[in-house]
């Protein structure tokens, strides 16, 4: 008899649903996972929202994950059951044109080598994602926790590309669960000032509870004029925006001072078009630069952050729900009731 497990499946925009599935078997290189934890994430919701151009329903939900080492496939000698691991849910090919280039997080095979289905008791992960991307849990941290060394991953990416100096202001758009790990990796890399930019108090508060010097909520005025102000009129040296609009794609550009750097951390919907300042983009010499994803580097990086608790993201869950809330977490988010959540498949409905 086969054993099944739930699951959850998003078929369209605005519909997910729950399902009985067969328990998936390891093949050559795989490992299967009994999932711990999969936090919920703003790519979940855009999905669930809007359709996503990664996201091919209907297919099975959720991306994030830790937990234990269930089964292992033929020819897996780094894993074996039981093992408490932590992952990502891609791997790049590293033999395109974009892997030789050194840009695994822009892999030609990148679209076909993403893995879901962590909203479920159980999930398969590929043989490429098994070999560069799965990491061994920490015993001290807990799977909850865990689960976020996907976003910080790509946080970590976000962070190199800053090439943020000692001493330096860092202004952040955007208090989210990016925002809030940003924050913590622009200290860590010797910003002297990080100054969060949001709009509820509330996360902004969690801002400086994770070490932001200054916070501004743009229902108080305007950032830009705030930033200034607070930089001698000059701006900052590092500006990363994690927002996610066209208005604070292009308020990040305005915000660094000359000479400085912007990183447009948050995609926006396909097609959107955003206007810039040409002559401060010019004249100041701005370097803005895209990111997205991460590499298997960046990972391992993610992996040290929250061992070390460099990162520590525990200021950034919001709580525990069983799988049958999914669809209810994803609404919350919507509604910025919470940042974000581990949904945890053990739990009762
Ligand atoms: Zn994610
Ligand atoms: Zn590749």
């Amino acid at each position: 008899m086969t054993r099944t497990m739930r699951g959850v499946y998003f078929l369209e925009p605005g519909k997910l649903e729950m399902r009985e599935v067969p328990v998936p078997e390891p093949g050559p290189g795989e490992v299967v996972i009994k999932v711990e934890s999969a936090t919920t994430c703003g790519t979940d919701l855009k999905a669930y929202r809007r359709g996503h151009k990664l996201f091919k329903p209907p297919m099975p939900f959720g991306h994030e994950y830790a937990g234990y080492i269930e089964a292992v496939g033929a020819g897996v000698t780094r894993f074996r059951e039981g093992d408490m691991v932590m992952g990502i849910n891609s791997a790049p090919c590293n033999e395109c044109f974009y892997c030789k280039r050194g840009k695994q997080q822009l892999c030609e095979q990148l679209e076909g080598r993403f893995n879901f289905g962590t909203y479920a008791e159980y999930v398969r992960v590929p043989s490429y994602i098994t070999a560069q991307n799965l990491h061994f849990k920490p015993a001290h941290l807990p799977f909850t926790e865990a689960s976020f060394i996907e976003p910080l991953s790509c946080a970590v990416l976000c962070a190199t590309y800053t090439g943020v100096q000692l001493g330096d202001t860092v202004a952040i758009i955007g208090v989210g669960a990016q925002g809030l790990m940003q924050i913590q990796l622009m200290k860590a890399m010797g910003a002297a000032r990080v100054i969060a930019i949001g709009r509820a108090k509330g996360r902004l508060e969690r801002a400086k509870q994770v070490g932001a010097d200054d916070i501004f909520s743009s229902l108080d005025g305007d950032p830009l004029e705030y930033v200034k102000s607070q930089t001698g009129g000059h701006g900052a040296d590092v500006v990363i925006e994690a927002a996610g609009t066209a208005e604070t794609w292009t308020q990040a550009m305005l915000m660094a001072r000359k000479g400085g750097t912007v990183i447009q951390f948050s995609g926006l919907p396909g097609g959107t078009q955003v206007s810039f300042d040409a002559t401060h983009l010019h004249y100041g010499e701005i370097t803005m630069k895209g990111v997205f994803h991460a590499t298997p580097r960046t990972v391992e990086q993610a992996a040290q952050m929250l061992d070390t608790g460099i990162v520590s993201v525990k200021p950034i869950l919001d709580g525990e729900i069983p799988l049958s809330k999914v669809e209810d977490a994803l609404l919350r988010m919507q509604r910025s009731e919470v940042i974000k959540l581990a949904v945890v498949p053990s739990m009762a409905d």
